[in-house]
């Protein structure tokens, strides 16, 4: 096995693995053979319900941490969360990130149940890498200048749910699975 450790922008250990005629003895197998993507899939609807909490936990310590400095920040003799400008995307994140935390109780419930979740995991992962990508962008905002320093530490956080955007499924790909599977549109690609 070969590991090539892959240097980026947030704070996650990442690598990219290279297996050379790896066998695996036939006593290790898991489940039924012909099985296994079926069972990787099943896997990743538990991940993406992962992903979706702690996006909801990002999302909160956004929310959290704007709204309190826009009323300690005071410019032209008053704190800045005064103005509805300021308070408003602030109070449309928190709605998104409470959105968000009730699909993901809803694909909680439904894989602890042993239920199909795959709509909920995705709609839950979706909307709640969404709700923190608008948070990350509100806390930086009105932090002003001081949102780049590191002292804050809303930059690293910032850079940190950006990924969610991304991994560990792209949110094209969320959208194209509710379409096909849950829409009865035709497949894509
Ligand atoms: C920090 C980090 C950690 C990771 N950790 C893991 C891990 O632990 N395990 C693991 O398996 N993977 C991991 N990944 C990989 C991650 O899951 C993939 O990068 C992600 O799923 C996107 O796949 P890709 O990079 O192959 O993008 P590509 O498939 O090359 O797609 C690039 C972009 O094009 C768009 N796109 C692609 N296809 C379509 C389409 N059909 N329709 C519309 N838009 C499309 C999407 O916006 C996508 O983001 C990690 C990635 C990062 C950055």
């Amino acid at each position: 096995m070969t590991v090539r450790p892959i240097r980026n922008m947030v704070n996650h250990e990442t690598n990219e693995l290279f297996f050379e005629n790896l066998e695996i003895p036939t006593e290790n197998m898991i489940g039924q053979e012909g099985q296994g993507f079926k069972y990787i899939l099943d896997g990743l609807n538990a991940e993406r319900t992962l992903i979706a909490a702690e996006c909801i936990g990002d999302g909160y310590w956004f929310v959290d941490r704007v709204s309190k400095y826009v009323g300690e920040r005071v410019v032209f003799g008053r704190p800045i969360g005064q103005n509805q400008g300021v308070q408003f995307p602030i109070a449309e994140s928190y709605i998104e990130v409470e959105a968000a935390n009730l699909m993901r109780w809803q694909a909680c419930t439904l894989f602890d149940a042993h239920q199909p979740c795959g709509a909920e995991a995705n709609m839950a992962k979706y909307l709640a890498a969404k709700a923190s990508w608008e948070a990350a962008n509100a806390c930086i905002q009105f932090h002003g200048g001081f949102g780049f320093a590191h002292e804050y530490d809303v930059e690293r956080k910032f850079r940190e749910t950006r990924l969610y955007q991304v991994a560990p499924i792209s949110t094209n790909l969320i959208l194209s699975y509710i379409a096909e599977h849950i829409l009865g549109m035709p497949r894509s690609f």
